[in-house]
C-alpha cells in the first residue's frame, strides 16, 4: 500500500483534534439528545449532512471557522427532529391542496370552504374529499359527557342547490367522513350523467327530493357512478398536494415521514427530490399484496437510501372505530347486531365467516392459515417487515396468532426482525404480554386519545376502554412504541403533523380542553422522555435506520428541530404548554429547512 498524501493526512489529523470547521454549529441551547450516553448538551456542530460534534457551547465554538454558519439559541430547545411513523401523503396533501371538512357540520360553512376552494382551484378541476361531519356528533375538545348531544335533528344532510351558485365551474365530489355519504354538485352529475330517471346500482342509493330530482346525495354503491368519471390525478396536482404536505412538516419540525400511500406517490417523491425540494425523508411502506412482485425483483429490506426508504409492507386485518368497523370479540354497544368486519386482504381465504365466530378463549390459528398469512410468509423471507393494521381486540388477536405461527414456522422467533401491529388500539388483556413474547414494534397514534374519548366508551364500554390505546401496559409487555399522527384523520380538523400534539396526548391523555382533569385512564400516561423516544428513536430504530437518526449523536444524520419552548420541562410541569410551542428551525441533512418566528415577536 502507498503512502497517503500529505495533504490528508494533516485533513485527517484535524480532523482528529477536532479542528476541521464545521458548515453550521448552534450554540447556548437546551439540546435533548435522546441519546442515553449524554441526555443533554448545549450545542452542535454540522458538517454536511453530518452531526459532527455535541457538547458544551465552549465546545463547540472551537469548531467554527471562516465559512461557518453560527446559530445563537439563546437557550431555546433542540431535540432529534421527528420522526412521524404513521401517515398518509396522499390524504394529507388532498386535504391541504383542496378542501377540508372535517369541522363542517352546517350549511354556511359548507358554501364558503366549497367557495374558498372554487376560488384557489383552476376551472375545471374536480373538488374532492372534504370529509365532512368529523365532529358533529360528539364536539371537538369533548370528553364524551356531551355525547349524543346535537343529534336530535339527524346528521347534516346537504344538498346540491347549496353550493351549485359557488361551483359553477368545478365539479364537486365530497364525502361525509365515515363515507357512508357523498355530495356531488349539479356539474359534476351533469358529467357523470346521473338524473331523475337514473336508477341506483344495486346497493347504492340516489337521494331525490319531492319532485325526483337528486339532491346530490349519493349513498354506497351510488358513489361509483360519480367516481368514475373523476380523472386520476396527475403528477402535477400530486407534486403540488406532496408539496403542501412537507410544509407542514417543515413547520412542525417532522424530518421523516413513514408514508401510508399509493405506490404512485413514489414518482412524486422522486420528482421533488431531482429537483431539490425534498425537505424530509420518507420510508415507503408498499401493500403487502405486492411483496411477491418485489421480492421477485430482488427488493429487500433496506432497499433505497437515507431519503427514500423501503421499510415495510402493509397490510389490514380490520377496519377503523370510526364507523364501527374495528373487530371486536363483542359487539357494539351502539349496534349490538355489529362487532366490525374483516378487511380485504383476509380474503380470498373464505374464513371470514370463521374468524366470526371466535370468542376470546379461541385463537385463529385453529383455522387453516390463509391469505394473509401466506403474504406475511413471503414478506419474511424477503426480510422486509410486515406493519399490519388491527385495531378491534379480536383483530389484534387474529393478528398476533398469525404473527406467531410464521414465526415459528420461519424460525424467527425472538430473532430482531421489527415486525410491526399498526394501531394495536384495542388488546384484549391476555395478549397485551404476546407483544413482548414476539417482540413487537407498536405502531400507535396518541392523539386519537384526546380525540377519540369523546365517544369511545359510549361505542364499546368503560371495561373494553381500559384496554384501549394502553400505551403503558404495551411498553410494560416489551413492544417498542412508535408515534405516528395518521395525518389527516380526524385531527386534520385542527392539525396535520406538528407533533406537540401527539407529546401531549401521550403524556396528559387528555383533551385539548384538558379534560378529564386527572386524564382518561391516566395509569397508561407516558412521561415526556418515553414520548420523545416513541418520536424520534424508536421509529428510526423500528426502520432499522438507527445507525442513521434518531439521537443527536456524531456521525449521525442532522436531522434536528428547534422550538422556544423546552418540551422535555414544560411536558413534565405544564403539558398544556407544549401546544403552545414555536418550532424556530427544521434542520435536515444539515440544512435549515424552515425558520420560524417565536411566539409574541
Ligand atoms: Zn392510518
Amino acid at each position: 500500500m502507498r503512502a497517503l498524501p500529505l495533504a490528508l493526512i494533516l485533513s485527517l489529523a484535524a480532523a482528529a483534534a477536532g479542528a476541521q470547521p464545521a458548515d453550521l454549529v448552534l450554540i447556548n441551547g437546551r439540546v435533548y439528545t435522546v441519546d442515553a450516553s449524554r441526555p443533554w448538551a448545549e450545542g452542535l456542530a454540522i458538517t454536511g449532512d453530518r452531526i459532527a460534534a455535541v457538547g458544551t457551547t465552549a465546545e463547540i465554538r472551537k469548531r467554527t471557522g471562516p465559512t461557518t454558519r453560527t446559530i445563537d439559541l439563546a437557550g431555546a430547545f433542540v431535540s432529534p427532529g421527528f420522526n412521524d411513523a404513521h401517515v398518509h401523503m396522499d390524504a394529507t396533501g388532498a386535504l391541504l391542496a383542496g378542501v377540508n371538512l372535517l369541522d363542517v357540520h352546517a350549511e354556511p360553512l359548507l358554501v364558503e370552504r366549497i367557495r374558498g376552494t372554487a376560488s384557489r382551484l383552476p376551472k375545471g378541476s374536480w373538488i374532492v374529499r372534504g370529509d365532512w361531519g368529523a365532529y358533529e356528533q360528539w364536539g371537538a375538545g369533548s370528553a364524551g359527557a356531551a355525547a349524543g348531544a346535537g343529534t336530535a335533528a339527524g346528521p347534516f344532510t346537504p344538498d346540491r342547490r347549496m353550493i351549485d351558485a359557488v361551483s359553477p365551474d368545478h365539479p364537486v365530489f365530497v364525502s361525509r367522513f365515515d363515507r357512508s355519504m357523498f355530495l356531488a354538485n349539479s356539474l359534476a352529475l351533469k358529467l357523470a350523467g346521473v338524473t331523475e330517471t337514473t336508477v341506483a346500482p344495486p346497493g347504492g342509493e340516489i337521494v331525490k327530493d319531492a319532485s325526483g330530482r337528486p339532491t346530490g346525495v349519493l349513498k354506497g354503491a351510488a358513489a361509483e357512478l360519480v367516481r368514475k368519471v373523476i380523472p386520476p390525478i396527475g403528477i402535477d396536482e400530486r407534486l403540488t398536494q406532496v408539496r403542501a404536505v412537507l410544509r407542514e412538516a417543515r413547520e412542525g419540525g417532522v424530518t421523516t415521514m413513514q408514508d401510508l400511500s399509493s405506490a404512485e406517490q413514489v414518482l412524486a417523491y422522486q420528482e421533488l427530490r431531482r429537483k431539490g425540494e425534498l425537505t424530509a425523508r420518507i420510508n415507503i411502506r408498499p401493500q403487502l399484496y405486492r411483496a411477491e412482485d418485489l421480492a421477485t425483483l430482488g427488493f429487500s429490506r433496506g432497499f433505497g437510501d437515507d431519503w427514500l426508504r423501503l421499510v415495510g409492507f402493509k397490510a389490514w386485518v380490520d377496519g377503523i372505530m370510526g364507523n364501527s368497523a374495528a373487530l371486536f370479540f363483542e359487539p357494539f354497544f351502539h349496534n349490538p347486531r355489529n362487532r366490525g368486519s374483516l378487511r380485504h386482504v383476509m380474503f380470498p381465504e373464505g374464513q371470514e365467516g370463521a374468524a366470526m365466530t371466535m370468542t376470546a378463549k379461541d385463537h385463529y390459528t385453529r383455522f387453516a392459515p390463509g391469505n394473509l398469512e401466506r403474504l406475511i410468509k413471503v414478506a419474511a423471507r424477503s426480510g422486509v417487515p410486515p406493519h399490519v393494521h388491527a385495531i378491534g381486540d379480536l383483530g389484534n388477536r387474529i393478528l398476533l396468532d398469525v404473527y406467531e405461527r410464521v414465526q415459528t414456522e420461519e424460525g424467527l422467533l425472538g430473532k430482531d426482525h421489527r415486525w410491526r401491529v399498526i394501531h394495536a388500539q384495542h388488546v384484549h388483556p391476555d395478549d397485551f404480554a404476546r407483544f413482548g413474547q414476539l417482540k413487537l414494534v407498536a405502531e400507535v397514534n396518541p392523539y386519537h386519545i384526546s380525540d377519540d374519548m369523546r365517544w369511545m366508551e359510549e361505542r364499546i364500554g368503560n371495561e373494553r376502554a381500559r384496554d384501549a390505546y394502553a400505551f403503558r401496559k404495551l411498553k410494560d409487555a416489551g413492544a417498542v412504541l412508535i408515534f405516528g399522527s395518521d395525518s389527516p384523520g380526524t385531527n386534520a380538523a385542527r392539525y396535520f403533523l406538528s407533533p406537540v400534539y401527539g407529546l401531549y396526548a401521550a403524556v396528559t391523555r387528555q383533551t385539548l380542553k384538558g379534560e378529564p382533569r386527572e386524564g382518561w385512564f391516566p395509569d397508561q400516561r407516558l412521561t415526556i422522555e418515553e414520548a420523545f423516544e416513541a418520536y424520534t428513536r424508536g421509529p428510526a430504530w423500528a426502520s432499522f435506520e438507527e445507525d442513521q437518526k434518531g439521537t443527536l449523536t456524531p456521525g449521525k444524520l442532522a436531522d434536528l428541530a428547534v422550538f422556544d419552548t423546552d418540551l422535555v420541562k414544560v411536558g413534565k410541569t405544564s403539558p398544556a404548554d407544549l401546544l403552545k410551542a414555536k418550532v424556530l428551525y427544521t434542520i435536515v441533512g444539515g440544512k435549515v429547512v424552515y425558520e420560524g418566528r417565536p411566539a409574541g415577536r
